[in-house]
C-alpha cells in the first residue's frame, strides 16, 4: 500500500523518519502516539481496522531506530493462529480489532463495528460474544505491553472506544489476571475521550506545533 501525499506532508512536518512504500498503519500508530503525547500519556493502543500502538517514554514519542516503532498489532498472541497479511500467524490485531469482527461476520449479518454494536444493543448472542472476545484479546495484548513497559497510563483510542460498554469489563479483568502484581500498582487504563478523532487530531497537533516552533515572526 502506497502512502498518500498528505501522509508525507504530515510526516515531514512532524519530523517522523518513515521511508517510502510503508503501510499507512505506521502513520496511524505514530500519530496516535502523538495524540497521546499531547495528553501526557505514556502508551496508547489505537484500534481501527488493525491495531497500532504508540509509546511515550519520558515525555517523548519512542520512534525506534528507523521510525518503525508501534506495530504491536503484529505481536503474536496465538502461536498457531490465523494467517495475517504481514506473513505472521496469530497477530494481536486479528483477534482484538475490527478484523475480528470481519472474521465473526463471515457467518452472520454484520460486518462492521457499527453493525455489531447495533446487534449487541438487541442482545444478539454472537455480537455480544464477539465484543466480549475482543475485550479479552485486547486485554491479553495490553497485559503484554504493561509487563514490558510498566507504564503509568494506557489509553485505548479510536473507533473501538465506541464499544467501551461491552469490551471494558473483559479487558480490565484480563489485564488484572495476566499482569504482574508489581506492574498493577498505580496503573491507569483509560478509553480516549477523543474517540475516532484521536489519530487525526494528534497528527494535526504535531504539525501545528512543529510549524509554530520553526516559524518566528518579528514585529
Ligand atoms: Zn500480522
Amino acid at each position: 500500500m502506497r502512502l498518500h501525499p498528505i501522509h508525507w506532508i504530515v510526516l515531514e512536518e512532524a519530523n517522523i523518519p518513515v521511508r517510502s512504500n510503508e503501510p499507512e498503519q505506521v502513520i496511524d500508530s505514530l500519530c496516535g502516539a502523538i495524540s497521546a503525547l499531547r495528553s501526557q500519556a505514556p502508551a496508547a493502543p489505537y484500534g481501527t481496522i488493525g491495531i497500532g500502538t504508540g509509546t511515550i517514554i519520558g515525555g517523548e514519542l519512542f520512534k525506534g531506530a528507523y521510525g518503525y516503532s508501534g506495530e504491536m498489532g503484529h505481536m503474536t498472541i496465538e502461536a498457531n493462529g490465523r494467517k495475517c497479511s504481514c506473513g505472521n500467524r496469530g497477530c494481536w490485531e486479528l483477534y482484538a480489532s475490527e478484523k475480528a469482527i470481519a472474521e465473526a461476520g463471515k457467518n452472520v449479518a454484520y460486518h462492521s463495528l457499527q453493525e455489531i454494536m447495533q446487534a449487541a444493543e438487541q442482545d444478539e448472542p454472537i455480537a455480544l460474544h464477539t465484543l466480549y472476545q475482543i475485550g479479552e484479546y485486547l486485554g491479553v495484548g495490553i497485559a503484554n505491553i504493561i509487563n514490558t513497559f510498566n507504564p503509568e497510563l494506557v489509553i485505548i483510542g479510536n473507533k473501538l472506544t465506541q464499544a467501551e460498554r461491552w469490551i471494558r469489563k473483559p479487558l480490565l479483568r484480563t489485564v488484572r489476571q495476566r499482569t504482574l502484581q508489581s506492574h498493577q500498582h498505580g496503573l491507569q487504563i483509560h478509553f480516549s475521550s477523543l474517540q475516532q478523532h484521536s489519530t487525526v487530531l494528534g497528527a494535526a497537533n504535531e504539525v501545528i506545533q512543529s510549524f509554530v516552533e520553526r516559524t518566528r515572526v518579528s514585529v
